[in-house]
């Protein structure tokens, strides 16, 4: 008899983006405990989907994982700043504040202009467990408080006014049935 050697095939990791309405959305998300390989495969999954959305920043509640890692490509055509955070806290928020326009992956064709600090200090882990802590603005600094924020339970609308937030209430109706499509 010949021996067959049926390959087993692992099985990729695949995350898909949730949406409004979503649970995991509205929850506190959880401190990643230890940085091992699982962890490093949702860095790279993560990167994978934002990339895929045309996204520039994500976290991981955003494919339903509620844990404390944020991935951010604020990159523009004069440099590359790309970023990946275990853990990130902002320890320092600029006085100044100012307008722009965000949107979300969760929130796919809504766009809202909220009011946040300029400048900050972040810390957190990269992938290697190493600590980092730097100083951020512009972009940066825009995409690392939107993605914080999902870590809490926060989307960018909950920061609009009422009655803007009231305006998108069919668009948000919409949204939160692509969660029921799979
Ligand atoms: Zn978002």
């Amino acid at each position: 008899m010949k021996k067959t050697v049926t390959k087993k095939r692992e099985k990729p990791v695949t995350h898909e983006i949730i949406y409004y309405g979503h649970e995991t959305l509205k929850k506190v998300a959880d401190e990643v405990m230890n940085i091992d390989g699982p962890v490093v495969e949702l860095i790279d999954s993560m990167f994978n989907v934002m990339y895929r959305s045309k996204g520039i920043g994500l976290a991981a509640p955003q494919v339903n994982e509620s844990l404390r890692i944020i991935t951010v490509d604020a990159s523009d055509d004069t440099k590359s700043v790309i970023v990946e955070l275990v853990n990130p806290v902002i320890k320092e928020f600029s006085d100044e504040d100012g307008p722009y326009d965000e949107g979300c992956l969760s929130l796919p064709g809504l766009t809202g202009e909220v009011f946040r600090p300029l400048r900050l200090m972040v810390a957190g882990y990269n992938r290697d467990g190493s600590e980092v802590e730097f100083e951020a603005d512009g972009l940066l600094a825009r995409v690392i408080q939107h993605e914080v924020d999902h870590l809490n339970g926060i989307l960018f609308i909950d920061r609009l006014e009422d009655y803007m937030r009231n305006e998108m209430r069919p668009e948000l109706k919409k949204i939160k049935k692509l969660n029921k499509r799979s």
